[in-house]
């Protein structure tokens, strides 16, 4: 599967579409999820094009995948739900078919503000 230039995420990155910004730097883009499932909702996209989480840790380079890693730190801090709050967050990818993934630009969620429950209904 190639990548599309058509999908969502990417229409986002080339601000075709706009979205809540929360985060930006050379290496990732970080929204508001448009369906949030928790109290805070975001999502942090590589710039770079990217399917899923395989095609991230096959093809990019480890500027990109520290970048992406430490991102995530970045956007919960600014969200006020990283570890140094003393309540914590969840990070969670879906890849593919069998992992429910409905965008196919790599994302991560970001589900905190609350406790998000179990991992797997
Ligand atoms: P996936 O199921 O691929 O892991 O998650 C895709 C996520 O993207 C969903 O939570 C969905 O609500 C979100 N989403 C889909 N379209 C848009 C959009 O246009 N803008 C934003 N901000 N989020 C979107």
């Amino acid at each position: 599967m190639s990548y599309d230039d058509n999908n969502i995420f990417a229409k986002i990155l080339r601000s075709e579409i706009s979205c809540k910004k929360i985060y930006e730097d050379n290496f990732v883009l970080s929204f508001y999820d448009i369906n949030p499932q928790k109290k805070i909702h975001a999502l942090i996209i590589p710039k770079g094009k990217y399917i899923d989480l395989d095609d991230f840790s096959q093809k990019a380079s480890s500027e990109e995948i520290v970048g992406l890693i430490k991102g995530i730190n970045i956007v919960a801090k600014k969200l006020g739900m990283s570890v140094d709050t003393g309540k914590g967050y969840r990070a969670l990818a879906n890849i593919s078919e069998h992992g429910g993934q409905e965008v196919p630009h790599l994302h991560f969620h970001l589900f905190g503000g609350e406790n998000v429950g179990k991992m797997v209904e």
